[in-house]
C-alpha cells in the first residue's frame, strides 16, 4: 500500500489489531478442538541412517481449522503452552499415539514413537501415574513410547527433572531430548539427566549449508552424545549433502523432509506395515 506520514503508524495499529483478535480467536476454538476430539496427530518417520529404513517416528499434533484452515503448531502450542490446555492437548495426542502403537503392534510392526510433552504437563504431580495407566489400560508395551522434552522443561528444575525422568525410565519409557544445542543451558546440567536420546535441532543442521565449521561442531555433538550412551537424532536434513554428512558423522536417525514428512495415521501405519522389497 501507499503510505503518506501517518499511514506506518495506522497500519501498525491495524495488524496488531488483527494479530490479537486472531489469538483470542484461536485460544477460545482450541479448547472446543481439544473437547470435540478435533485435533489429529501426524506421525513423521525417522530413517536408520545406515539402512534407511524406519525404525522410529516422532508424533505432531495437527489442527485443521474449520473456517481458518491449518493452524500450525507454532501458533497454537504456545498459546496452550500459557493458558494450562498443553496438559489436556497432550493428554489426547498422548492417548492417540498409545492407539497407533497398539494398531501397530497387532500388524507386527511396532517401532518406538516420541511424544513431546510440555512443560506444565511434566511437572503435573501426577505425570509418571497417568502415563503408566494410560499404557496399561491401552495394553501397549511400554518399550515403545517415548516421551521429548526440552532443555528448558528439565532445567526448570533439575532436581525434580531427574527424579522424575527416573520413575518414567522405571517404569519402562524412553527419554529424548529435544531441540538440544538451542537453549542456553550448560552442558553439565544436561549430563546429569537420565536420558535415552539426544535430537540435534534443524539450526545446526541448517548451518551446515553454511558455514564449515559447524561440521566439526555436529561430529563433536554425535561423539560426545555416543560417549554418554545416547542414541542420536538429526532433525530437519533436507538435502543429500546433510544425509551424507550424518553418515560420516555417525548419526544415528535423521528425521526430515528428505525422507518424509509427518504423515496421517493411516499412510503412517500402511507405510510400516507394508512388506519391504
Ligand atoms: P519439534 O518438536 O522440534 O518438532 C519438529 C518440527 O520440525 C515439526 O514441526 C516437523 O514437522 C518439523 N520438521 C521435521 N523435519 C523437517 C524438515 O526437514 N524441514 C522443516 N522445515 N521442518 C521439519 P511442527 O509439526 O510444525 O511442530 C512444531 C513444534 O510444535 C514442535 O517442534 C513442537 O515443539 C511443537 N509440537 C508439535 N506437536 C506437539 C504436541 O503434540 N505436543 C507438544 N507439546 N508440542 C508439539
Ligand atoms: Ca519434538
Ligand atoms: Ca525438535
Ligand atoms: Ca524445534
Amino acid at each position: 500500500a501507499q503510505t503518506c506520514s501517518n499511514a506506518p503508524v495506522a497500519l501498525y495499529d491495524s495488524e496488531h489489531t488483527s494479530q490479537a483478535l486472531r489469538r483470542i480467536r484461536v485460544e477460545a476454538d482450541l479448547k472446543d478442538a481439544i473437547d470435540q476430539q478435533l485435533l489429529e496427530v501426524f506421525f513423521q518417520p525417522q530413517v536408520n541412517v545406515s539402512t534407511k529404513e524406519v525404525v522410529a517416528a516422532e508424533a505432531l499434533v495437527r489442527w485443521k481449522h474449520t473456517e481458518l484452515g491449518m493452524i500450525s503448531p507454532g501458533e497454537f502450542i504456545p498459546i496452550a503452552e500459557e493458558n494450562g490446555m498443553i496438559v489436556a492437548l497432550g493428554e489426547v495426542v498422548f492417548i492417540k499415539t498409545l492407539k497407533t502403537l497398539k494398531t501397530l503392534d497387532k500388524l507386527g510392526c511396532s517401532v518406538p514413537i516420541s511424544i513431546n510433552i510440555g512443560s506444565d504437563h511434566f511437572l503435573m504431580h501426577n505425570f509418571v501415574s497417568w502415563c503408566s495407566e494410560a499404557v496399561e489400560r491401552e495394553q501397549v508395551p511400554v518399550q515403545f513410547v517415548k516421551l521429548e522434552l526440552t532443555e528448558s522443561t528439565l532445567l526448570n528444575s533439575v532436581e525434580e527433572g531427574v527424579k522424575v525422568l527416573s520413575q518414567l525410565r522405571s517404569k519402562g519409557f524412553k527419554i529424548a531430548l529435544d531441540d538440544f544445542g538451542t537453549g542456553y543451558s550448560s552442558l553439565s546440567y544436561l549430563l546429569e539427566l537420565p536420558l535415552d536420546q539426544l535430537k540435534i535441532d534443524k539450526q545446526f543442521v541448517d548451518m551446515l549449508d553454511k558455514d564449515k565449521r559447524s561440521e566439526n561442531l555436529l561430529s563433536h555433538l554425535v561423539g560426545l552424545a555416543h560417549e554418554l550412551d545416547l542414541q542420536v537424532v538429526v532433525e530437519g536434513v533436507e538435502n543429500e549433502a546433510q544425509v551424507s554428512f550424518m553418515e560420516h558423522a555417525d548419526a544415528d536417525l535423521i528425521q526430515g523432509f528428505y525422507y518424509y514428512k509427518p504423515l496421517p495415521q493411516q499412510e503412517f501405519v500402511y507405510l510400516l506395515s507394508k512388506p519391504v522389497n
